[in-house]
């Protein structure tokens, strides 16, 4: 159930019905807008009389939400999540790009990567410390190490660092490190993880599961803000399907769906997406065209010997002039890249 209050309505009143509804045993999440507070009900709220709820001071109304998820909901926040990373706002009229390798391969490497793309206008800087491979016998990974030289070659070039969190006990680790804690596509449904990230206070991206629904994803997205957290993005990177040609179908429609479904920002994958390098600018360019506040994309000095994820990573070239046409896509839906001048 969710309690929309009235424009202007006080802190006194608000924790009037807080506190009631709390003594009668459900948990309120309260999300306060520029004009209106919301307050998000948790539990078994048919017993609930929404009429005598709209009866009490500073409430507007009272909507049901028949869906599973309530505050990832569209209706919990109207207007939409727009968070703060560093300078740059994600979710609003901003698209962000965040770029970087699959794999922090080396120090070296970073540092290039990051001062090459932060000049071409992305603001995130991307790379795995921590890789989740298919193969056993696959690079897992520099560990602390990646971390150190992600955080350092981000901060060099004055850009956010993502990367992603594979277990419970990596978490503070990876928090003191990065500015985004990513959570890959075969680890949305891992429950216990994602309630551990609903206990900090730093964004989650969270990916959507290969053969998850938009309903199974957003339940994902459920845990992390049922814990608390409410810095979550969602990112789209493809699905499986019967084609084999690419990597992965990449779910455009997803955009636009999420985000009638939902408050929260979307992002897309087009690198993990398609698996092929020559393809990930068109998907860019679509999936900017559909409304994807930000892409998450891969790119890396020398992609023919990338340690992960070569044949998918984009030159610094084609990056280069994937960024000028996604300028011409974001204007022409009344938007712009973030961090440009
Ligand atoms: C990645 O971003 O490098 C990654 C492993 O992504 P996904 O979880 O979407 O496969
Ligand atoms: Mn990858």
């Amino acid at each position: 159930m969710i309690i929309v209050m009235q424009h202007g309505a006080g802190d006194a009143q608000v924790g009037q019905i807080i506190e009631e509804l709390s003594k009668r045993g459900f948990t309120v999440h309260r999300s306060t807008g520029q004009s209106t507070t919301v307050l998000g009900v948790i539990g078994k709220t048919e017993s609930i009389d929404s009429r005598e709820v709209e009866l009490l001071g500073g409430v507007d109304k009272v909507i049901r939400v028949s869906k599973p998820y309530k505050l990832a909901a569209r209706e919990f926040h109207p207007s939409g999540t727009v968070l703060h990373v560093g300078n740059t706002a994600l979710g609003g009229d901003e698209v962000a790009v965040i770029a970087g390798p699959c794999s922090i391969e080396n120090e070296e490497m970073i540092h290039a990567t990051a001062k090459a793309l932060k000049a071409l206008g992305a603001v995130g800087l991307r790379g795995g410390a921590f890789k989740p491979r298919t193969s056993p016998y696959a690079f897992t990974g520099l560990a602390e190490q990646g971390l150190c030289f992600l955080r350092d070659a981000a901060r060099e070039h004055d850009m956010f660092s993502v990367t992603e969190v594979m277990e419970i006990s990596q978490i503070e680790l990876v928090a003191s490190y990065c500015d985004i804690l990513q959570v890959g596509m075969r680890n949305m449904q891992n429950y216990n993880l994602l309630r551990a990230l609903g206990q900090i206070r730093k964004p989650v991206l969270l990916k959507r599961g290969n053969s998850a629904t938009y309903e199974e994803w957003l339940m994902a997205a459920e845990y992390l803000l049922a814990g608390g957290n409410e810095q979550v993005i969602l990112c789209e990177r493809g699905i499986r399907t019967f084609e084999t040609y690419t990597r992965n179908t990449m779910d455009i429609a997803a955009i636009p769906v999420i985000q009638s479904l939902s408050h929260l920002p979307i992002f897309a994958d087009p690198s993990h997406g398609t698996g092929l390098r020559s393809k990930v600018p068109a998907m860019s360019r679509a999936a900017i065209a559909a409304g994807a506040h930000g892409l998450l994309v891969e790119v890396h000095p020398d992609p023919d010997h990338a340690i992960s994820d070569g044949p998918q990573s984009l030159t610094f070239d084609q990056f280069s002039r994937m960024m000028v046409e996604l300028r011409i896509i974001a204007s022409a839906t009344g938007r712009r890249l973030a961090g440009a001048e």
